[in-house]
C-alpha cells in the first residue's frame, strides 16, 4: 500500500505513470484530499471506477492519530499524533487576528542536545515521512475547515531539527506551497534550523521558503555550550550560509533569528551590542523569546526589564527585534516545552554527540525510524 500522503505533486504524477495512469489524475486526486479534506476514494466522483478500484486496492491515505488533543486559555491547540510504533509528536495550532500559525514537528525528538531545549532532553527516535510532517497541517486544516477558515502561515519549529530530515520536510514544504496543496505563500513557510550549515546551502538550491536560524549566542564560546553542533558549524560559516541563503531571496526577504534569552546567560545589555555587531550587514530581523522553563532545565527567564533592555539595545542599534509572545505555556506548548513521547532506543542521541565531541563524519544524510 503507498500512502499518497507520503508524495508531493511530482512524486504523485511519478507514481501514478508508472501504473499506466495519466499524470494528470494527481492533480484531481490532490484536490480532493487538500481542498475538499476528502480521504475516501469511493467519494472522488470525477475519478473513473476503475481508477478508484485500483486507488482502493493499491493505495491509502493515512494521516496520523491523533492521541492527545489540548486547548489552551489562550486559544492555542496542542495535538500530540502517533509517529511510527509507538512513539508521539507534537503540533501547536496558534490562532491570531487574522491569521492561524502552525508549529509543525519535523523529527520523532531531536538529535542536537541544545542545553535549553525540553525536545532534546527526550532524546532521537528517527525522522517523521512526509506523509506525518504534512498530515499534520491536514489534521489542524480540518479542525479550521469547520470555521470557514485555514492554515495560513507553517512553521517547522516543532520538535526535531527540519533541516536533518531534509527530503521529506522539502516533499512536504512542497505540498504547504502547492496550490493544489495547501497553497500557502512562501513567506509564510518557515523552516527554523540550529544551524546544519551544508544544508542551508542545499536548501537554497531547491526552495525559497523563509529561514529561521536560532543563534542564541553572539559567541562561538557560548554558543558551543548553548547549540552544540556550533562546535561542527561555527558563526562565521553559519551567518555566511544565511548571508547567501538570503542573498538568493531578493532583496525584499529577511532571515530570521531566534534568540532564547536565558536569564544570566545569554541577556546582559553587553550580549546585545556584541549580536548587534555580529549581525551587521546581515539583512535580518530578530525573535526574542524569553526562556520557557520546564522541570529540571536549570536555566530561568530574566525579569521583564532585563528583557526590554536586551530588545531596547537592538532596536538602538537599527534592528527590528520583537519579543515572541509566549502562547499555549499553560498546556505546555511554548517553545522549547513540546516533548511528545519518544523513546529513545536507539540511543542515537549519545551516538551524534559522541561524534561532535570528536569531530566526526558529516551528519546530513538520511535517517529512518529506529
Ligand atoms: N531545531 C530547530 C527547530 C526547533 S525551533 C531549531 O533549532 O531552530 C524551536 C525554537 O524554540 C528554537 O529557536 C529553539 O531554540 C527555541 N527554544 C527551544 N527551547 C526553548 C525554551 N526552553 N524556551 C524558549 N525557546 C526555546
Amino acid at each position: 500500500m503507498t500512502n499518497l500522503f507520503n508524495h508531493d505533486r511530482a512524486g504523485l504524477e511519478r507514481h501514478f505513470e508508472a501504473a499506466g495512469h495519466r499524470p494528470f489524475r494527481a492533480r484531481q486526486i490532490m484536490k480532493w484530499i487538500y481542498h475538499r479534506g476528502c480521504l475516501d476514494f469511493d467519494r472522488m466522483t470525477d475519478l473513473a471506477k476503475s481508477l478508484r478500484a485500483w486507488l482502493g486496492e493499491t493505495a491509502s491515505l493515512d494521516v496520523p492519530q491523533v492521541v492527545s488533543q489540548r486547548r489552551s486559555a489562550d486559544g492555542s491547540i496542542k495535538w500530540a499524533v502517533r509517529a511510527g510504533a509507538g512513539d508521539c509528536v507534537e503540533s501547536v495550532l496558534i490562532p491570531e487576528r487574522g491569521r492561524n500559525t502552525l508549529c509543525v514537528s519535523s523529527q520523532v525528538g531531536c538529535m542536537l542536545d541544545c542545553s535549553f531545549c525540553a525536545t532534546g532532553k527526550q532524546g532521537f527516535n528517527g525522522n517523521l515521512t512526509t506523509a506525518e510532517i504534512i498530515g499534520q497541517v491536514w489534521l489542524a486544516n480540518q479542525e479550521l475547515r469547520a470555521q470557514g477558515q485555514s492554515v495560513s502561515n507553517v512553521v517547522l519549529m516543532g520538535m526535531g531539527e527540519p533541516l536533518l530530515n531534509f527530503d521529506a520536510v522539502l516533499a512536504a514544504v512542497n505540498l504547504m506551497l502547492d496550490d493544489l496543496g495547501f497553497g500557502i505563500s512562501k513567506r509564510r513557510v518557515t523552516i527554523s534550523t540550529a544551524g546544519v550549515v551544508p544544508a542551508i546551502h542545499q536548501l537554497a538550491k531547491v526552495a525559497d521558503v523563509s529561514l529561521a536560524v536560532s543563534l542564541h549566542a553572539p559567541t562561538d564560546a557560548l554558543r558551543d555550550q548553548l547549540v552544540p553542533i556550533n562546535r561542527k558549524y561555527p558563526l562565521a560559516e553559519l551567518l555566511d550560509a544565511c548571508r547567501q541563503y538570503i542573498n538568493g531571496l531578493g532583496e525584499r526577504r529577511a532571515l530570521t533569528m531566534e534568540y532564547t534569552l536565558i536569564k544570566g546567560v545569554n541577556d546582559s545589555p553587553s550580549q546585545a551590542r556584541e549580536l548587534a555587531r555580529l549581525l551587521r550587514g546581515l539583512r535580518c530581523k530578530i525573535n526574542l523569546i524569553p526562556f520557557n522553563s520546564f522541570p529540571g532545565s536549570g536555566f530561568e527567564r530574566p525579569a521583564a526589564p532585563a528583557v526590554r533592555t536586551f530588545q531596547t539595545t537592538l532596536m538602538d542599534s537599527g534592528y527590528a527585534a520583537m519579543l515572541r509572545t509566549t502562547r499555549g505555556d499553560d498546556i505546555d506548548a511554548a517553545c522549547g516545552q513540546l516533548v511528545g513521547s519518544v523513546a529513545d532506543r536507539t540511543k542515537r542521541q549519545a551516538r551524534y554527540r559522541a561524534r561532535l565531541e570528536t569531530g566526526g563524519e558529516t551528519i546530513v544524510g538520511p535517517l529512518h525510524h529506529g
